[in-house]
């Protein structure tokens, strides 16, 4: 009788790092049968998908948000794990979900305020148009593009000024992580959104589906990949361990999938023998990786306006900071406040203490919300920008890009070394979902080869 073969069993497969990206490739791979094991630096999976339970309720630290929910392979995820979810109002198109204050702490008018932001929006919808036609080609930045002159109508009000601020401005530098002149606005534009709304997981949060995605799968937590070879034969990757540096291991397998961030692939704290094609080596360094971190608070009680989803403090000066906060309050009931900054804003506070930054924090909310605001009972506060395993948030379009970079990221090398994470995505980049497809897709090359 003739022995049932398997042409996958030669194969072993090694994918590095338990983001969304490398669960959806380890998924992929064994499932369709492949013997495969993901290596992860830190003593949890899920990477920036992380899922804080410290404050009484959950609350991510990390990717929060199901950007666009039609077609989002996230969506039914969610539904079918019971992850409770809400819509937040981007865009303030019902004027009532976000509540805005002067720099002083005046409430600025409500519908002004949606008023300039809808016209900021209007303005960048006919910019759109005009890039292809009428703007010089030293127009390239966000900021280059607010001062060539985005169209404005005369004679905003004050509040409708503010809001126009924050919408032709500061919510793309929000979305960005980064600042307004180094975000290349042409490749930005290429981004594509996913319908349906935004919808932020608040009952269980995003740790709920990477774990249930991760079920069943060869995960070694604790694996920090220093070293990738290639060989006539294979690939050897050599790990230590993060608490002990001395404890290296090398492992060998047919192939891999690096799914690490872009920010540690700038670090260089991987070596790839023989080095990676300089295609891929400018791409790593053109591509942008931007900062965005949150402190999130719970209080005894709402201090705060419990019907607004979110507050802008519309500070100015170079350095202003503090212009967006969630209430998380809006969607559980639970006094839960979260502040957010990105680019340099998140870099400037990360030099701070907690101490310090608590202190600043709460001072705005008293500017803003008014009365004797106490010190929050409990915090819980990120630096994706220090994390070795991240070193930033996620990636964006950066001046002095190329637009075929993300491909040449994405590409594979000698169909050995095999690429995933968000960064890799031509158009769902700096995104759960973008992470998701590009694991899939990295599996699918390997599947392809056998
Ligand atoms: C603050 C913040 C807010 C965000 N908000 C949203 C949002 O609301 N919605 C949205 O869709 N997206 C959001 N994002 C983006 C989203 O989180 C990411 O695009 C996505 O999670 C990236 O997944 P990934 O698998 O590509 O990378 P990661 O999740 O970073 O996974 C990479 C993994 O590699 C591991 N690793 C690193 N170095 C090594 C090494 N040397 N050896 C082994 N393992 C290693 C890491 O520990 C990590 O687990 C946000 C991100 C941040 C930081």
């Amino acid at each position: 009788m003739r022995r049932p073969t398997n042409q996958h069993m030669t194969e072993k497969v090694i994918v590095i790092g338990a983001g969304m990206a490398g669960i959806m490739a380890a998924r992929t791979l064994h499932d369709a049968g492949l013997d495969v094991t993901v290596l992860e630096a830190r003593e949890r999976i899920g990477g920036r998908t992380h899922t804080d339970h410290s404050l009484g309720g959950s609350v991510d630290l990390g990717a929060a948000w199901i950007h666009g929910i039609d077609g989002n392979p996230l969506t039914p995820l969610a539904q079918k794990l019971g992850v409770e979810y809400g819509y937040t109002d981007f865009l303030n198109r019902s004027v009532t979900a976000v509540q805005a204050y002067d720099e002083d702490g005046t409430p600025l008018d409500q519908a002004e305020y949606a008023l300039g932001q809808q016209h900021a929006l209007a303005g960048w919808y006919l910019a759109a148009g005009s890039i292809l036609y009428a703007a010089p080609t030293s127009v390239k930045s966000l900021q280059d593009w607010l001062d060539f002159g985005l169209p404005k109508p005369e004679g905003l009000s004050f509040s409708a000024e503010k809001g126009y601020l924050y919408q032709s401005l500061i919510s793309t530098e929000y979305v960005c992580a980064a600042d307004a002149h180094e975000i290349d606005w042409q490749l930005n534009e290429q981004q594509v959104g996913l319908t349906g709304g935004d919808y932020l997981l608040h009952g269980g949060g995003y740790s709920v589906i990477s774990d249930h995605l991760a079920e069943g799968l060869d995960i070694r937590t604790g694996h920090a990949v220093t070293q990738v070879t290639v060989t006539e034969d294979g690939v050897t990757v050599t790990t230590s361990s993060p608490t002990d540096v001395a404890k290296k291991e090398e492992i060998a397998c047919s192939r891999v999938v690096v799914s690490v961030p872009l920010g540690v692939l700038k670090s260089g704290a991987i070596t790839f023998e023989p080095p990676l094609p300089d295609a891929k080596c400018g791409a790593i360094e053109r591509i942008g990786f931007g900062n965005y971190e949150k402190l999130a608070m719970r209080f005894d009680k709402f201090y705060w306006p419990r019907e607004a989803q979110r507050f802008n403090y519309m500070s100015t000066g170079d350095l202003s900071l503090f212009h967006a906060w969630l209430n998380i309050g809006y969607y559980t009931g639970e006094p839960i406040l979260v502040s957010y900054h990105a680019g340099k804003r998140a870099r400037h506070l990360n030099q701070l203490s907690d101490g310090d930054l608590i202190e600043r924090t709460v001072a705005v909310m008293q500017r803003m919300f008014g009365g004797d605001i106490p010190a929050p009972l409990n915090y819980a506060r990120t630096r994706w920008q220090h994390d070795p395993f991240s070193q930033g948030s996620y990636s964006f379009d950066q001046i002095g890009q190329q637009s075929g970079d993300r491909n040449a990221l994405a590409q594979p090398v000698e169909n050995r070394l095999f690429f995933a994470g968000e960064a890799t995505h031509p158009h769902f980049h700096s995104t759960v979902h973008g992470a998701y497809e590009t694991g899939v897709r990295a599996a699918r090359e390997i599947l392809q080869q056998l």
